[in-house]
């Protein structure tokens, strides 16, 4: 073996070994992040969120991590440099950038819930109307009403105060939770995983919408299944 090529090996070993545990890409982590960057472009695309505002994260199988958006970036231009891997305790994982504002939230909901292996947080125009409403959204259609039966409504709290992590969180505790409203900002929503989470977000804002519509016409009609 030339001195070149043993030169090269060293660098190569050196180089990884000095890298934190935490900055260690492995592929697990890079399938989620390209699937979160693809259903975050979705997201985007759907108006259910607008600007830099929202946020979105997903569990990756099998673990602890979870990457989430990072502060300030807009989901319809996410690439690996705007996420963010952070632990179950909300802490940052290695050299990543600084996550959202509400990602202590989503690590308190996914220590909460097994069963959710990503979330979302969305500023949809009806959804959100009805909260700032302070009003739940109505099941009004037979596709929203299992999302919505442990709908709950959270009062205003700043946007990263403990106050709103809390309520958020203290509402995820209730299991039949799916959909969590917050006065004067937005909804959150969990799936099983970024598709189940990408639709029923859009049956959330769709429903919200339909609700909406309805009061334009009269007392919605009761319905049995
Ligand atoms: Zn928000």
């Amino acid at each position: 073996m030339s001195c070149r090529i043993l030169l090269s090996l060293c660098i190569i070993l050196l180089g990884c070994s000095a890298q934190p545990a935490g900055e260690q890409e492995n592929i697990p982590d890079r399938a989620q992040k390209d699937l979160l960057i693809e259903i975050a472009g979705r997201v985007y695309a759907r108006e259910l969120t607008s600007g830099t505002g929202g946020d979105i994260s997903v569990r990756v199988p099998g673990t602890d991590r979870i990457v989430v958006k990072a502060t300030g970036t807009c989901l319809g231009d996410l690439d690996y440099g705007k996420l963010s891997t952070i632990g179950l305790d909300g802490e940052v994982i290695g050299g990543n950038p600084a996550p959202s504002h509400e990602a202590r939230i989503h690590a308190a909901i996914y220590s909460l819930r097994e069963e959710v292996g990503a979330i979302m947080h969305m500023h949809s125009p009806y959804a959100t109307a009805w909260a700032v409403a302070g009003m739940k959204i109505p099941a009004v259609t037979q596709q929203s009403v299992s999302l919505l039966a442990g709908l709950a409504l959270v009062p205003y709290y700043r946007v990263g105060s403990q106050e709103l992590d809390r309520a958020v969180a203290q509402a995820y505790a209730n299991p039949e939770t799916q959909v969590v409203m917050m006065q004067n900002h937005g909804v959150f929503v969990v799936g099983k995983d970024l598709y189940d989470l990408l639709y029923r977000g859009e049956v959330v804002e769709n429903t919200a919408r339909v609700a909406w519509l309805c009061k334009a016409l009269g007392p919605a009609a009761g319905f049995e299944f």
